[in-house]
Formats: structure tokens, sequence, C-alpha cells
């Protein structure tokens, strides 16, 4: 039974149908979906969300200086993180949006002793800003601000990927789903579970990884009470 989780999302389960921009509906839909399956666990959940939706540095800024590219992507991030805010709120969940750039006007700075004050209260804490950082990505800042505010485990959530597989399932009709690895099998066979730098604090840090499909029914529920679901990465 986990005491508090990081939750990854990524930018782009905002975006409906489109695969762009933010969709209120689909952001609705995603909030009713966390916040439903947080209710009365009395677990403390953080969330990262990602800015894919919007920005991606690398893709989306070709020709640019690629440091400018990353911080459009991280102020990205700070619009997704006000709209799952907005959304999460209208199921009746306090939230607090803490961002790594700061932005006083919409959002709190992060620091991390009050973002645990926030948990401890039953707030969820939603990072925006990624880590501050050009060159990273929201990977890095879901193992960093885990690592941080002393999350039991990562919580990696996926669309319709049920967890991590020895090949691409969507290439490979015979890829074998993998439910339990070490961070060290997941660096060597270069599965996909999250961008390298973020794999390599986990496994420093001897910090559990959990991939599964957010969007299958009960899933969150299930892992906020301790069940095994999708795949497992530890030490
Ligand atoms: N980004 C960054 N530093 C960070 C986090 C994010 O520069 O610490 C930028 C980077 O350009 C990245 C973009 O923000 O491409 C959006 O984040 P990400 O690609 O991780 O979003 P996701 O794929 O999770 O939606």
């Amino acid at each position: 039974m986990y005491k508090r989780v990081l939750l990854k999302l990524s930018g782009e389960f905002l975006s409906g149908d489109s695969g762009f921009g933010i969709s209120p509906d689909t952001t609705a839909d995603l909030a009713r979906l966390v916040t439903g399956a947080l209710g009365g666990t009395g677990v403390e959940l953080a969330v990262v969300i990602g800015g894919g939706n919007l920005w991606r540095g690398a893709r989306n800024g070709k020709g640019m200086d690629p440091a400018t590219a990353d911080y459009i992507g991280m102020l990205g991030t700070v619009m997704n993180a006000m709209a799952l805010q907005d959304a999460m709120e209208a199921t009746g969940q306090p939230t607090r949006v803490m961002t790594a750039i700061q932005m006083h006007a919409v959002a709190e700075p992060y620091i991390r002793r009050r973002a645990m004050r926030h948990l401890e209260k039953g707030r969820v804490v939603i990072f925006g800003g990624g880590n501050g950082a050009p060159f990273f990505t929201t990977d890095t800042t879901a193992t960093l601000r885990a690592l941080e505010i002393g999350a039991d485990v990562v919580l990696m959530a996926k669309n319709q990927v049920d967890g991590v597989y020895d090949s691409d399932p969507r290439k490979n009709p015979d890829a074998v789903r993998l439910d339990h690895l070490s961070h060290r099998e997941v660096v060597e066979r270069r599965l996909e579970v999250m961008d390298a730098t973020a794999l390599t604090l986990c496994m420093d840090k001897g910090l559990p990884i959990v991939v599964f499909d957010l969007f299958q029914e009960g899933n969150l529920r299930r892992l906020l009470t301790g069940e095994r679901v999708g795949t497992l990465i530890e030490s």
C-alpha cells in the first residue's frame, strides 16, 4: 500500500482526438478518472504533467535556439497544469499548481517543503514547468520530484499500453509483456519506459516505477490500493 505517489501524465492525455491542444471535455474526463480513483484511498497524490500536446522542444523547435525551444515546452506544461487543476477542482478535489518557473499570478512557486505540506493536507499537487531547465523532459521531472517529496513510486501512465513489452506490441503481435523488471534490465535491454536520464536517476536512487494503462477501467484505483497492475520496475 502506497502512502505517497507521483503520477506522470502525458500532455497528450488532455488533447482528445485531435492529438493537439487542450480539450476541456477530455481534460474533465481525465480529472474525473484520477480523482475518482483517489477518493477515499488516503494516498497522497502528486502529478507531473507533460506538454507534448502543445510543444516539444526537439520536435517543434527546429531551427530555433534549442534552449529557447525547451523553455517554450516548459511553459506549455504550465498551461496543462492549470487546465488539469481547473478540471480536478470541478470534481471537488482541492489542488495546488506549483511551477518550477516562477509565475506568481497563476500558480505558486515550487518549494519542496510547501509541496509536502499540501500533500499532507490532502491536496493534489500538480507540478508545472518541468524542472525549470532546458534539455530535460517531464519524465525527469517526475523522477526528480518523486525523489524530492519522498514518493514511494513513480506511476508512468500510458494510454492503450498496459505495461512494458519485450518489443513494440504495436509492431510485433508476438510481443511479450514483462510484469516485473529491475532497473538494470530495463537499461540493458533498452526497454521503453521513460527517457534514459530519468531512468538512470530512478536506478541510482532505487525508486520503483510502475508502467500501466491509465485508461483501463479501475487500474489506477487498484494500484493506489496496493494491487499489482502493469509492469513493476524496482531494484
Ligand atoms: N521541457 C524542458 N525541461 C523540463 C521538462 C520539459 O525543457 O524539465 C520541455 C521540452 O522541450 C519538452 C517539453 O517541455 O519537449 C514538453 O515536455 P515532454 O516532452 O516531457 O511532455 P510529454 O511528452 O510528457 O507530454
